[in-house]
């Protein structure tokens, strides 16, 4: 057997790949180790396929910490616009929704990755289903691919799309590390990003808050030193680990981090549950709905504030009876039970192993790729795309936003390479 290109791995990163590659005249090949196409693109955004987010450009970039720069050049070429104008011309017609993240209208994953087969099939491009690659050969002429079970297949350029290490039953193992280092690409450190964090905090361990669900809140988390790292805005959930919810699994990449780089076993973190809001508001606020209820309990005059449990393990903290009255609540305390609630503060000692983060951090490193072609600079007709390299963003889009743009550079570069050659 030999193909024009190879694309190993039918995640987001290879099928646009190998459309784009057949699309340019490619005799292409996609294997796929899996039952199934797209499994781990049908489960993002809770299962509704999140194809892109709709922010500009700049904005898109600085919701990709893991080197959102690097994508300046294959956006050039193919950017979110581009990937929105792709499905609405295939007949999937997208939605936005909050945080600019985009949605088929049909709320079904089946819509996406049904349109993309059928561009596949558009371009004549052959599958290999069942088929896990267990290793690339580089030749001076053909790359060689063996894969379990079948014979060897012979390819002018191969694109390497296996994905990261992350939610491995979806297929992405970290296989394609090897074949890299084959060719003699670096892979910097890999790491958990968009993953819950873990705590040994009593509450934590007690479970106390566990299942709260705090809303639009903010959380910070502090170097050794004091000085803050970062902080994060969204929603966020207690869990029976630590924490977990959007605004902490965008934190958790810099936990990760600074656990590493301070050679530390915890690291502090703050919670705002009010980020709007002033300290001196909020006291004025309370006392008033107090003085407004001079009879009820402060836990019944102020329950409208957070969800109860979290209520009285802040009163708790401030050394405050849930059953007092206007009559007996010293303003001290008042202050006292307002800073808690501006600066929750407890240590966090890890996250989840990277195989239950949502994305790979780190990964093949962007020194030794060409970023308007997405090539090897260290081996002939070898491109590499997707969440294998060392890119990654927040949920919302933006990883498969990276995944499609570097898979169709991938894609149409290899074609021409493959022809040019011929
Ligand atoms: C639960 C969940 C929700 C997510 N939600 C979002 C979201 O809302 N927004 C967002 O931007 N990102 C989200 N992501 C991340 C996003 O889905 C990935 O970044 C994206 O799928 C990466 O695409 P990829 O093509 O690089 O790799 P993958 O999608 O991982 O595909 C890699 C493919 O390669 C195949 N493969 C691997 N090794 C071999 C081998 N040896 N032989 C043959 N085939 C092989 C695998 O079977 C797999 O099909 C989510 C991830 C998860 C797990």
């Amino acid at each position: 057997m030999k193909y024009d290109v190879v694309v190993i791995g039918g995640g987001p990163s290879g099928l646009m790949a190998a459309i784009t590659a057949g699309q340019n005249g490619a005799k292409t090949l996609l294997i796929e180790k899996g039952k199934k196409l797209g499994r781990k693109l049908a489960i993002s955004g809770g299962g509704r396929c999140n194809v892109t987010n709709v922010l500009p450009d700049e904005e898109l970039i600085d919701h990709i910490p893991g080197n959102g720069r690097f994508l300046y050049s294959p956006f050039s070429t193919f950017n979110n616009q581009s990937i929105i104008d792709y499905f609405e011309s295939l007949g999937v017609n997208l939605k936005e929704e909050d945080k600019g993240r985009m949605f088929p209208v049909s709320d079904s994953a089946k819509t996406v990755v049904q349109t993309l087969l059928k561009e596949l099939d558009r371009y004549n491009i052959d599958t290999l289903m069942e088929a896990k690659v267990d290793a690339v050969h580089y030749g001076d002429e053909l790359h060689q691919i063996t894969v379990d079970g079948h014979e060897k297949i012979n390819t002018s350029c191969v694109v390497i799309a296996a994905g990261g290490k992350s939610v491995p039953h979806t297929g992405s193992e970290g296989q394609g590390y090897a074949w890299a280092k084959k060719a003699g690409h670096t892979i910097t450190k890999l790491y958990p990003t968009e993953v819950p964090m873990t705590s040994n905090e009593p509450f934590i361990v007690n479970r106390d808050l566990q299942g709260i669900s705090l809303r639009d809140v903010s959380i910070t988390a502090f170097k050794p030193n004091g000085k803050p790292i970062k902080t994060h805005r969204w929603d966020l959930i207690f869990t029976h680990q630590g924490v977990s919810g959007p605004a902490a699994l965008r934190l958790s990449q810099y936990v990760v981090k600074a656990l590493d780089q301070f050679n530390v076993d915890t690291i502090t973190c703050e919670i705002d549950t009010f980020p709007d809001r002033s300290e001196d508001e909020l006291t004025q606020w309370l006392l008033e709905q107090s003085k407004n209820n001079p009879n009820k309990s402060i836990k019944q005059a102020w329950k409208e504030l957070v969800p109860e449990r979290y209520l009285l393990h802040l009163f708790d903290l401030a050394d405050l009876s849930p059953m007092q009255t206007y009559h007996h609540l010293e303003k001290r305390k008042v202050i006292d039970f307002v800073n808690k609630l501006k600066h929750f503060s407890f240590k966090l000692n890890g996250t989840l192993s990277i195989e239950k983060a949502f994305i790979t951090g780190g990964g093949i490193s962007l020194k030794e790729i060409v970023p308007n072609e997405m090539a090897s600079k260290l081996m002939d007709r070898l491109y590499f795309c997707g969440e294998i390299l060392d890119i990654h963003g927040y949920t919302g889009g933006f990883n498969i936003t990276a995944a499609f743009s570097t898979g169709h550079v991938a894609g149409m570069n290899a074609a021409w390479k493959a022809l040019s050659n011929k």
